[in-house]
């Protein structure tokens, strides 16, 4: 029996992953899991699988809704640093599924107790790689990462030596306005962006594939995980999103990855990856699917954040700031605050003020210093607008 911390059940990711896993309650057991508010929906979940262990991160919702679990002998806590404290057998594995940056400190406190662990929260991956490699390797945890893209390229990098790379491809759909002019759509409601043609995922991220600003964090995100150089990962449009990435080599090979747009192929691969029997279920090769793949350059006219990739990510506080930024432009676009073209705008408005410039040679010295970055980017939008 396996078991299994689950970090932002609840959610997109969260809730393919326990699909998964109802099928096969015999090799796995799930003993916790997390949300930041949705409480019925955890408790739900906490009833189904038979968890005993669940995290509210929501103060209010954590101080009003303690008591119902108890009386169904589940122990809430308020943090999985609350839950470490306790004396916990290592899970096999932990997946990561919490969006936004708020998702580091989750992964750094549960490294000491997992034997493998799995992560979809790119932001984390974007802000915290420095210190998440170094807890990881200093309780020899394994690292997976779970985002489709790096999956594939994690899949195929296995048993090849990094430097027989020359480059890496990360493919995009071009999202729901890949045929649309920028200023055409620069009040689109968000209920449009929302609709992604190939995914289903959670909104922020969705919001985050129509304005190009989820390729960009990937590229961070590949650069950081295999220490690779940027200019060795380019972005292709593939509309179908078909394939995930692709590695051509130096000795003439080129491999990719190709599998069903859903994230149940990655989450359950990593999940099977000892039992290696995983079997799934739509497994009908649909050879159209290869016909006719068409690649296109992305256009900077259409997705003019593309612009954030002339600068380069060194650990400093610019990844920190970008997240952040993009994090509190989203939120108020989904809120109907700003416009669709305002986040792009004020993204890269906002990077160029001399208030965020002075950050980007200084380093975060610790994940304290990461919030109180989050903090004053989340302030200073505030006040911005
Ligand atoms: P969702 O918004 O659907 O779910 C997010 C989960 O995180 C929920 O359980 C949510 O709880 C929890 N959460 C949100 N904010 C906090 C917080 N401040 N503290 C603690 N928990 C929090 O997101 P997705 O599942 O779509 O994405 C999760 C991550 O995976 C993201 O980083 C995304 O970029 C990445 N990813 C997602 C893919 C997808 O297909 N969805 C593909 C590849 C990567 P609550 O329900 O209470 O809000
Ligand atoms: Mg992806």
């Amino acid at each position: 029996m396996k078991d299994i911390f689950l970090l932002g059940s609840t959610g997109s990711i969260g809730v393919t992953t326990l699909n998964i896993l109802k099928k096969d309650k015999k090799n796995f057991k799930i003993r916790l899991l997390t949300t930041n508010s949705n409480v019925k929906k955890i408790y739900k979940q906490a009833l189904l699988f038979g968890v005993k262990n669940i995290v509210i991160y929501n103060q209010k919702e954590y101080l009003k809704n303690y008591r119902l679990f108890k009386k169904k002998k589940i122990k809430v806590f308020s943090s999985i640093n609350e839950f470490s404290k306790k004396k916990i057998k290592k899970s096999y594995l932990t997946i990561n599924a919490i969006s936004g940056v708020n998702g580091l400190e989750p992964s750094l406190d549960i490294i000491k107790n997992t034997k493998n662990l799995a992560i979809a929260n790119k932001e984390s991956i974007i802000c915290g790689w420095f210190f998440l490699k170094k807890e990881l390797s200093k309780y020899k945890t394994n690292f997976i990462p779970l985002d489709s893209e790096h999956f594939s390229i994690w899949s195929l990098l296995k048993g090849e030596d990094k430097s027989n790379i020359k480059k890496i491809y990360l493919t995009a759909s071009g999202g729901p306005f890949l045929n649309s002019k920028l200023n055409k759509i620069k009040n689109i409601n968000p209920k449009f962006a929302l609709k992604h043609p190939n995914w289903k995922m959670g909104k922020k991220i969705s919001i985050d594939s129509a304005t190009m600003m989820n390729k960009i964090f990937e590229v961070i995100e590949a650069v950081k995980i295999f220490n690779l150089n940027q200019n060795k990962i380019g972005i292709l449009i593939h509309p179908r999103s078909y394939i995930h990435a692709i590695i051509v080599f130096n000795n003439g090979l080129t491999k990719f990855i190709a599998h069903d747009t859903t994230m149940e192929v990655p989450i359950a691969n990593t999940i099977y990856l000892d039992l290696k029997k995983y079997i799934y279920k739509r497994n009908k090769f649909a050879y159209n699917n290869l016909n006719g793949i068409n690649f296109i350059d992305p256009d900077i006219k259409k997705f003019p954040l593309l612009k954030l990739l002339k600068y380069k990510f060194e650990n400093t506080y610019l990844e920190i700031i970008i997240v952040s930024l993009n994090d509190a432009l989203v939120k108020k676009y989904l809120e109907h605050k700003i416009s669709y073209i305002s986040i792009h705008n004020s993204m890269l408005k906002l990077l160029k003020k001399q208030y965020f410039q002075k950050y980007y040679t200084m380093r975060p010295k610790n994940i304290n210093d990461i919030k109180i970055m989050v903090q004053r980017v989340n302030l200073y939008v505030d006040k911005y607008f």
